[in-house]
């Protein structure tokens, strides 16, 4: 009997096995649509086999098996399998993920005539003429070149240096290097806003090669064609964010992870996998060389190049500015603010628009205000459906969940006691804006965060506006801090920034570390050297120290110190169970069943108890979660295959949905 065996796009561990009459072992790796309750689905064939554990008179027979495209090869099914593993995912939930919308759906994009425009061969010929001269590459780069190819095979490096240090140009030396051995180079960065200009420079360096972006920004079709591009082996570059990491490629000989601390990289939704952690499976399937790119590595990576498991490679001088930005702290604990600004700050500001240079003022809030309260009677804006604020903005008039999207007007007077004075507490991107153009009603003062830059098309014309010198004063959040140059830039003065040190989340300062860096890094050139503000109420914080010194190296030590000590990762090895439900009570009680469903099988491994989620409802449903730990990844491993069968297995009531985080990066 010939049956295929098939991955849906189901809830559910485990294949789903079907007739099917005319299946031939090249159909491995096909999509095949088949039929399922009332209707069709379209999945994919994992293997043939000629006996199911089904009864024979329950077996279907496949609607059809696609063989419109060439099957997807053994090492894409692989690395799919270990994901499924891994992050304890349906495999057909994980091959669905993997494959472009229009291919899962089990379409085909229309092919683009001509077909000329598409380079067939692999190795490009440079039009010299055109090509201005390549950089001389220092030392350390050259280094950081040789390295990549020193050793056949798989190795893991860090190519740690800061912004402007030349790491993007040994990438592409990397990525020249792959492209005359005819191979392929796939390059992964954190945000889609980043590829177009990233894109631009991989274009302009090898403007005979085929270059495919693919990202969850674009459309359908570009996406699906790129994916087959790359699958043909036609596309001799992959340029994408985290989803790129499974697109198929039959000749990849160098993985890029750039901006590798990113916590963008880790999916929060749906399949919950790290891109980062992915791809080197998938350079050490490949037997390839894997290069993580940052100037502030993550702890993990930073501890395996200092332990010797990655190989280190440093960047130490800035390539094109001299100096790197000097950066002060602003002791705020004795001052009196002017709307959060020390005058310190506001003295920067004025001595930059007075030589026409620009400043950025970095807040990581957005709005205008995180709350409106009244103070008579004590009522604030709350979300109806989560533990949280509505958020003020004063832009569009608006309350807003940060959280869940819910918006509403803002209310003429409170709802509570009909008080017309309602009061924005706390202050936001929006209100500094204001304070901005009031204070500097010469200057020209551009707000950059989620709201402002909503489409990627807003997003440019602002990045080109600060680009054209047509902005004195940059009032913006994070968006700001990743990868782009600011030739005009000399000032960067960071406000709020405290809330990260005593967060509830021990990767908090992990995290403030590498944004005020990534955020300083955007000042300053040779000509023009930059200034780094940081108010704060913790002058002395060691935090900060590292940070006047540049000192990435001594601030991760002193966190790895800590997190040895705490037993936190990269010294353990975690996963989160999640139970949402209507009533925190079921929530719990789901956890502590499962908990209780472990301790039979919980080898070398901790289980803490059941915790409401620090935002303990959102859209409505109450959360809770169960921390597991263990200092060995097989043990964790083994124990989550087994905990997954019991816990699919558990009762649930009504409404009630769970799921597990392998290597959570959200607490
Ligand atoms: P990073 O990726 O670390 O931020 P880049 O590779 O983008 O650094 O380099 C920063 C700038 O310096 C770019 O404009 C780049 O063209 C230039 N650059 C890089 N390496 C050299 C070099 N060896 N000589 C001169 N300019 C360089
Ligand atoms: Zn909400
Ligand atoms: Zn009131």
């Amino acid at each position: 009997m010939n049956i295929v065996r098939v991955a849906l796009d189901l809830p559910l561990p485990t294949l789903f096995d079907y007739l099917a009459p005319d299946a031939v072992e090249s159909d491995v790796g096909r999509r095949v649509t088949v039929p399922f309750g009332k209707g069709l689905r379209t999945g994919v064939i994992v293997e043939l086999a000629t006996a199911s554990e089904q009864p024979d008179a329950k077996l279907k027979e496949v609607a059809a098996i696609l063989r419109d495209m060439p099957a997807l090869p053994a090492e894409w099914l692989a690395l799919c399998e270990f994901c499924a593993r891994y992050y304890q995912t349906p495999l057909g939930e994980v091959t669905s993920f993997a494959l472009p919308p229009m291919l899962r759906r089990g379409k085909l994009p229309r092919i683009k005539k001509p077909a000329a425009k598409i380079a067939v061969s692999p190795a490009p010929t440079f039009d010299a003429v055109h090509q201005p001269p390549l950089p001389q590459l220092m030392p350390a780069q050259q280094a950081a070149v040789s390295a990549i190819f020193a050793t056949a095979g798989f190795h893991v490096m860090l190519l740690h240096g800061v912004t402007g240090s030349g790491k993007t140009e040994v990438y592409l030396r990397a990525i020249d290097a792959v492209l005359a051995r005819g191979g392929q180079a796939l390059m992964l960065v954190p945000e889609i806003a980043l590829t177009p200009q990233l894109e631009g420079r991989v274009a302009a360096r090898f403007p005979a090669a085929h270059v495919v972006c693919a990202n969850s920004g674009m459309a359908d079709a570009a996406r699906a064609r790129g994916f087959l591009e790359a699958h043909a082996g036609r596309a001799e570059i992959v340029l994408g964010t985290r989803l790129a990491v499974f697109m198929p490629m039959p000749r990849l000989q160098l993985i890029i992870v750039d901006e590798e601390h990113d916590a963008s990289f880790k999916q929060q939704e749906g399949l919950r996998y790290s891109a980062r952690d992915v791809a080197i499976w998938r350079a050490h399937q490949s037997d390839i060389p894997i290069v993580l790119g940052s100037a502030t590595p993550s702890l993990e990576t930073f501890h395996h190049a200092t332990t010797g498991r990655y190989q280190m490679l440093e960047l130490p001088e800035r390539a094109v500015a001299d100096a790197m930005p000097v950066v002060r702290i602003v002791d705020t604990r004795r001052e009196k603010l002017q709307e959060g600004l020390s005058a310190a700050l506001l003295a920067g500001l004025q001595s930059r628009l007075d030589r026409g240079e620009q400043s950025l003022v970095f807040l990581n809030r957005r709005g205008y205000a995180p709350v409106l309260a009244c103070p008579p009677c004590g009522w604030i804006s709350r979300c109806r459906r989560c533990a949280a604020n509505l958020v003020l903005h004063l832009a569009d008039k608006r309350l807003r969940c940060h959280h869940c999207g819910f918006e509403t007007a803002i209310p003429r007077a409170c709802p509570d006691c009909g008080n017309v004075d309602l009061l924005p507490f706390g202050r936001g991107t929006q209100r500094l804006e204001a304070m901005l153009v009031e204070r500097f009603p010469a200057a020209r003062v551009l707000r950059i965060d989620r709201d402002s830059a909503s489409t990627p098309k807003k997003w440019q014309a602002l990045l080109a506006t600060i680009h054209d010198g047509g902005a004195d004063i940059l009032v913006g959040t994070q968006m700001l801090a990743k990868g782009h140059d600011f030739p005009l830039l000399t000032l960067v003065g960071a406000v709020g920034a405290d809330a990260a040190l005593f967060a509830a989340d021990f990767r908090a300062p992990e995290r403030l570390f590498a944004q005020l860096m990534q955020v300083g890094g955007r000042s300053g050139r040779a000509d023009l050297p930059g200034e780094v503000l940081i108010q704060t109420e913790y002058p002395d914080h060691p935090l900060y120290r590292a940070l006047i010194d540049h000192d990435y190296a001594r601030f991760a030590q002193s966190q790895l110190d800590e997190r040895r000590i705490a037993g936190f990762p990269p010294f353990s090895f975690q996963a989160m169970l999640r139970a949402e439900a209507r009533t925190m009570e079921q929530a719990l009680a789901f956890l502590a069943a499962a908990r209780k469903a472990a301790a039979a099988i919980a080898d070398g491994v901790t289980l803490y108890d059941p915790v409401p989620m620090r935002l303990q409802r959102l859209m409505t449903l109450e959360r809770g979660q169960l921390l597991v730990e263990s200092p060995s990844r097989p043990a964790l491993q083994s124990f989550l295959t087994a905990w997954m069968e019991q816990l699919y297995a558990l009762k649930m009531p009504g409404g009630l949905r769970w799921h597990l985080d392998v290597d959570p990066l959200e607490f």
